[in-house]
């Protein structure tokens, strides 16, 4: 995919380089023209580049700083650069190295629990070095090349390494880590590794192995997107703590005009949803249960018709793709810029108290993931 037409006039100067993910640019359709060229001038000519690299969430913070403290928008831009190179070189490991990540922390939770590891083959080991030298160092040193030369391969190698995180491993059973019958359920893939993901399923999370994966959006994102303050990060911060449930299923159901799920895939259900949260369920007694543990607090839209099959969403799947296809909002609203911006202001007011659960839902799913860390 290429540049979004309506970016065009902002991105003249640097409309060379790799164009990020829709959700990028649609992020970047809600910064302003200057602003971006600051990003752009932050790593101008020197690898890993920022306009290449940042993240929705990376575009979107910077929607929350250019709204709430404006005072502080040239030292978050200068922030960016420092951790870039950083943050490529650890998504380039991931991206070769999740299946036996997650697999050698599933081993250790399952022998916890007692439970059939015959699946999981963990004798890999987890490599993080770096692949990408092309030549060794000596044989480069031997090759007495010009300073232009040096200076042109060293550019080329950086950008090399700059590219490796882009290449995506797929997390199939079949590339020499063994997961035959299990679908792996430790969410252990950042953020970065499943917005690559879901761009091959068309930003339909729901289409990804396992149905677990959240949206790629950080809190601070959320908090931009839909102007949540820091007290209110507090509260969703205790409600995870005490296991609060705004929305549990055993009553009716928040009624926020959500679309029906068939917007999101042709042949399911056309009725309106209804936003519901998952339980928090007892210590988990079975392998079934442990899975469940991932879901809990989460926020879900379904359909109120008696025995649809066809019914069923995470409500954090649905603004994803909902970002990815912002016709969704209005066709007949005249750019995608003032979709983004129309966007922004549903989720500020008639979807506020579902951000704030799923705000929620991430501190539970944080604690989950830290016991995991703590046990692997
Ligand atoms: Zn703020
Ligand atoms: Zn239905």
């Amino acid at each position: 995919m290429g540049w979004h037409p309506e970016l065009a006039a902002a991105i003249r100067p640097f409309s060379a380089l790799r164009p990020p993910t829709v959700h990028c640019q649609i992020a970047m359709l809600a910064i302003p023209a200057d602003v971006l060229l600051q990003v752009y001038e932050a790593t101008m000519g020197r690898p890993p580049f920022l306009i290449e690299n940042l993240s929705f969430s990376d575009w979107a913070s910077l929607v929350h700083v250019m709204q709430c403290k404006p005072q502080e928008l040239d030292a978050k831009v200068q922030d960016f650069p420092s951790n870039i190179a950083e943050s490529c070189r650890k998504v380039a490991i991931e991206n070769r190295e999740l299946s036996l990540i997650i697999a050698k922390a599933e081993k250790i939770i399952l022998e916890l629990h007692g439970y059939d590891l015959s699946h999981l083959d963990t004798a890999g080991h987890v490599s993080i070095s770096q692949r990408n030298e092309t030549f060794s160092e000596t044989y480069i040193n031997r090759m007495s090349l010009s300073q232009a030369e040096l200076e042109y391969f060293r550019k080329k190698e950086a950008e090399r390494m700059s590219n490796a995180h882009t290449e995506l491993t797929p997390l199939t059973r079949d590339a020499g880590h063994k997961f035959a019958k299990n679908s792996p359920f430790l969410l252990l893939a950042s953020d970065s590794w499943t917005a690559k993901a879901v761009q091959r399923v068309h930003n339909r999370l729901w289409k990804l192995d396992t149905f677990n994966y959240t949206a790629p959006i950080s809190v601070e994102a959320y908090m931009a997107l839909a102007a949540i303050t820091d007290a209110e990060v507090e509260n969703c911060r205790s409600a995870a703590r005490n296991g609060t449930i705004y929305f549990p299923a055993t009553r009716g159901g928040f009624d926020a005009e959500f679309p029906p799920i068939a917007e999101l895939e042709k042949g399911k259900c056309a009725n309106r949803p209804l936003l519901h949260q998952k339980g928090i369920p007892k210590f988990p007694a079975n392998l079934s249960e442990l899975k469940k543990l991932w879901n809990a607090g989460r926020p879900y839209l379904k359909c109120t018709c008696p025995s649809c099959e066809k019914n069923f969403t995470w409500f954090d799947h649905m603004i994803w793709y909902i970002i990815g296809n912002l016709d969704k909002i209005d066709p007949r609203a005249p750019s995608d810029k003032i979709r983004m911006l129309e966007f922004q202001a549903l989720l500020r007011t008639t979807w506020r108290k579902a951000i704030l659960a799923q705000i929620s839902f991430i501190f539970m799913r944080e604690y989950m993931i830290k016991i995991v860390s703590l046990l692997t």
